[in-house]
Formats: C-alpha cells, structure tokens, sequence
C-alpha cells in the first residue's frame, strides 16, 4: 500500500479565449468571443472557492489555454488579483504563462514582471513564413523573434513550442528552424509533431485532399534531427518532446511526470488527487453555465485503482530520458517494478527498446520513436 499523497503543491489555470483558431487545434477555447471574458472571469472566481481559505501555498504555477496572452497586461493583472489569496505561489515558485507572439508587448511584460511571472512559453511553432502559414498562424517569424528579444532580457525563461511535420515542411526545413530556435537562445524548446485531430479543419482537408500528411519515416527522420541538434546546442532531451538548458527543465510539467498531486481550475482542466484525475467539462461555455449555475461542471472523473496508477506512473516516467529508478518507483508506487511490468520491460530490452543496468530503466532512441506503441503493454 503506498501511502496518502501530500497536497498539491502545483496549479493549472486554463484560459481558453484565442484571436483565431489555428487549422490543427482541438484545445478547450474560444475564438473571437471576447464578449465571455467577463463570464469566464466571474466563473472561474467561483471555481477558485474550491480551494480551502487558507489557499494553497505553491511551488509551480502554469496559466495554458487557449492563449492566456490573449488577456493583454490588464487582463492578465485582473487575472492574478482574482487568484488573490488562493493560489499563492511561493517565492522561489515558477509561473508561467504560455503567450502568443503576437501579444508580447512591452505593457505585458511588464506586467508579467510584476506579477511574478518567471517563464514564458511562446507559441512560435516555426520560424519560416511559408510554414506558419501552412499552420494557419496568425504571426510571422518576426513576431516570434520580437517577442524572443522583448522576454530574455526581462529576465524570463523563454519555452518555445516547435512544431514538425506540418503540411509541405521539409526535413531541411525543420533543421533551419532548429537553428534558428538555438539561435534565438531560448532556454526551453519542447516539439511537436503535429497530429491530425478528429473534428479540425486540418483533418477535413486531409480526407478531401486538400492536404498531405507527412510521412511516417519523415516524421521519425525530423524528431531524429531534433535531438540531435539541440543535443548538439547543449540542450538536455528531458523527456519526449523537451529539451533544456542544465537548470531549465519545466518544473510545472515534472509535477505531472513525477504523478505528484496538482489543482485545475477552467474549462477542460484535468487535476489530479494522486489516484482521481478530474477533467472539468470540456465545452468552454457550457463550463461557465454549469459553474455560475453551481452545478456539477465536471467532464471526466477518472478513478485508478493503486495499481492503475502505478502503471500509470510508469508511462510517465519512461517518457523522461531519465528513466524509471526501481527503488525510487517502489518507493512512490508501493509497487515493485519487475512484479508489475518485468515482461514487458525484458522484451522492450531483447528488442532494444529499453536499456537496463538493474537500478534503471529507460528507453533507448529506438524506444523514443516507437514510445506511444509499447504503452498498451503497460497499460492492458
Ligand atoms: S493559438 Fe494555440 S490554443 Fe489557440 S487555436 Fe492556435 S494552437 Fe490552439
């Protein structure tokens, strides 16, 4: 038996208004519906009454959408005054906000100054015009390399999103905006290969033809050329998608990874309890309604048996570079790693999946590529 989690000591905030929804999203938001700012702003204060009075005192704090940017200085300044004594970041805390480059203006970096802000994650996707207008992106690549030179040197940590794969991008493509991301000097890369959601306008085009998935080698070749380049820049491939400079790894997300409890609050919001992940419904209106109504407005309630999570916590954990510690797994889990998942582990390590030196186990680069197909051998 593994004994109670502490309490979260990480929070979620979701703000889910953009300026435009891009082709390929299928995220919680609005777009072009600002006249719900002032709903969205009085339901989410209602949600924050979950929290006890004495607030939560936190070591991570991450506002995603949507575009949280999207609020401007003031918005984003009305936002943290709502959090008040609720969520309450601890000084050494890290806040970040993830921010269109088209909003990183003076005003709102300073404001995100003042309010405590240590870390931007920007929504660049790519630096090359023909490719963010193939993404359907609303900014160029000046705004990105504006936005770059307004954040650093205030003194944030500046993530920035990459995205491969996107319709008639080159491999050569990707590696110019490999270069151009280490060049801008960034401190955090995280890529992504785009997917084709149900229900997007990309996946519509896609079955009329209109447009062309990359293939499944090109796709494998650029992921391949990510890590290699920004390995080769000196950033440490963390996790799947991740890369950082030493000191730079996202604490926020290695709350998720390390499955300790974490609080979410606005539509879509998934928090964890350490056994239950709770996703709030995930329709941004009907959200608002059921809150201001005092509803129920949650979506999902995902209740794991112990070793549900356990299990759980190996996907996770094997998705780090890191890898998986047995006695640290144990020591978490209350499970012991062999026991749970040893017959899956062997064959991912005759396959050369897996590397295993007794004390760890992680996935090898072949692994890496194949990750999202071994999971069903944990999980079943
Ligand atoms: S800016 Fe981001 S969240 Fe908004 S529509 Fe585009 S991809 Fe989705």
């Amino acid at each position: 038996m593994s004994t109670l989690p502490p309490p979260p000591r990480s929070a979620y905030v979701h703000v889910p208004f953009c300026r435009h929804r891009c082709g390929y999203c299928d995220f919680t938001l609005v777009a072009g519906r600002d006249d719900l700012v002032d709903r969205y702003f009085a339901a989410l204060g209602r949600e924050l009454e979950r929290v006890p009075p004495a607030g939560l005192g936190l070591d991570t704090l991450y506002l995603g959408g949507g575009t949280p940017s999207h609020l401007g200085a003031a918005g984003l300044r009305r936002l943290f005054a709502l959090f008040g004594a609720r969520l309450r970041p601890a000084a050494a805390a890290e806040v970040t906000v993830e921010a269109n480059p088209l909003d990183v203006t003076d005003d709102l970096v300073a404001a995100a100054h003042d309010l405590g802000v240590t870390r931007v994650s920007l929504g660049g996707q790519s630096l090359d015009a023909a490719t963010l207008v193939a993404l359907d992106r609303d900014h160029g690549p000046d705004d990105v390399r504006r936005a770059v030179d307004r954040l650093l040197p205030a003194g944030f940590t500046v993530s920035l999103d990459l995205m491969t794969a996107a319709p008639g991008q080159s491999l050569a493509g990707v590696e110019r905006d490999l270069d151009a991301a280490v060049a801008l000097g960034v401190q955090h890369v995280s890529v992504y290969c785009l997917t084709w959601e149900k229900g997007t306008a990309f996946e519509g085009l896609r079955r009329r033809g209109a447009l062309v998935a990359a293939g499944e080698s090109l796709e494998r070749a650029m992921f391949e050329t990510a890590i290699d380049r920004l390995e080769a820049a000196g950033y440490e491939h963390y996790e799947v998608s991740n890369f950082a400079r030493p000191g730079a790894r996202c604490r926020h997300n290695e709350t998720y990874w390390d499955c300790r409890p974490w609080e979410a609050f606005g539509p879509g919001a998934a928090r964890f309890d350490g056994r239950t992940r709770t996703t709030n419904h995930r329709g941004t209106i009907a959200w608002m309604n059921k809150v201001l109504a005092g509803g129920d407005f949650s979506g999902d309630v995902d209740a794991m048996t112990d070793e549900q999570a356990a299990r759980e916590r190996v996907v996770v954990g094997l998705r780090r570079r890191d890898g998986l510690d047995r006695a640290a797994f144990h020591a978490a889990s209350g499970h012991a790693l062999d026991a749970l998942v040893g017959p899956a582990i062997r064959r991912w390590v005759a396959a050369g999946l897996a590397s295993d030196d007794g004390d760890r186990v992680r996935l090898t680069r072949a692994g890496l590529l194949v990750s999202d197909a071994l999971w069903g051998d944990v999980l079943a």
